[in-house]
């Protein structure tokens, strides 16, 4: 009997329900309040018993609601950016040999997806590519001669807009190579360093070689070794002006440690 008047009336019932509640929000809320711990602690027993209700709803909610939960993750990644940085590194200290194992397996598995990618990305970037080869096979031999490295993608830029892409010595031919104008092999050169360096075509730079003895003020044509000598004191201008804004960091555009 009492069944039937229940299914009967379910949507009547329902509607006084929710009504009653509606009027009665701040009782409500108070009595919730108070039976707060009772509550959440039948709530965790709930849910300890209906796992699988739970693991549904979850599912449910993650489905319909992804864009909303995916931007709330995106700005709570970007506020907490330094805390997840520190952990990851701590993780990455604790679990060295474990990263390094899963690094390997990684490399292993992946080796034609990575090779795919390593050369499209030098397809897609080859002035950047080039770039980035020319200095890091410079700083290796830095490295072996245990000279300064300073050296990078903007001092290079600076160099070839300065020289407009053109050898510096001839001024004619296109930029092949990146000489060093006091030779490393000379034992007052200053090593790596962009007040170093100038832009060379092939045939300048091996035609250099010969001379690499001598320091170049002694046979470089006077009116070249104006405009390259111009262009080390740029340099000086740059660094000084560097320094007195207090960007130190930015002066080591490629530091070397070993070196320094
Ligand atoms: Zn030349």
């Amino acid at each position: 009997m009492i069944k039937k008047y229940k299914t009967k009336d379910r949507e009547k019932r329902r509607e006084y329900e929710k009504a009653w509640r509606a009027k009665n929000k701040e009782k409500l809320a108070k009595r919730r309040e108070e039976n707060r711990d009772s509550i959440n602690e039948k709530m965790r027993e709930w849910k300890r018993e209906n796992k699988d209700k739970v693991a549904a709803s979850a599912k449910k909610y993650q489905e319909k609601n992804s864009e909303k939960i995916s931007l709330r993750k995106k700005k709570w990644k970007e506020k907490n950016a330094e805390r997840i940085w520190l952990l990851d590194k701590q993780y990455r200290e604790e679990n060295k040999e474990k990263e390094l194992a899963r690094h390997k397996k990684y490399l292993e598995e992946n080796r034609e997806l990575i090779l795919q990618r390593t050369k499209d990305y030098r397809e897609n970037n080859r002035e950047k590519y080039l770039k980035s080869s020319l200095i890091s096979a410079h700083r290796r031999l830095a490295v072996k001669k245990n000279k300064p490295f300073l050296w990078g993608h903007d001092a290079m830029d600076l160099m070839f807009e300065y020289f407009e892409y053109k050898c510096a010595y001839c001024n004619l031919s296109p930029h092949e190579e990146l000489d060093h104008y006091v030779p490393i092999s000379n034992k007052h050169t200053p090593g790596w360093v962009p007040w170093n360096h100038v832009t060379s075509c092939i045939k300048c730079n091996r035609g250099i070689g010969g001379k690499c003895a001598k320091h170049p003020d002694d046979w470089v044509a006077p009116e070249i070794r104006v405009k390259i000598k111009k262009y080390f004191q740029l340099w000086f201008l740059v660094m000084g002006q560097l320094l007195r804004n207090g960007e130190r960091e930015k002066c080591n555009i490629h530091h070397n440690r070993k070196t320094h």
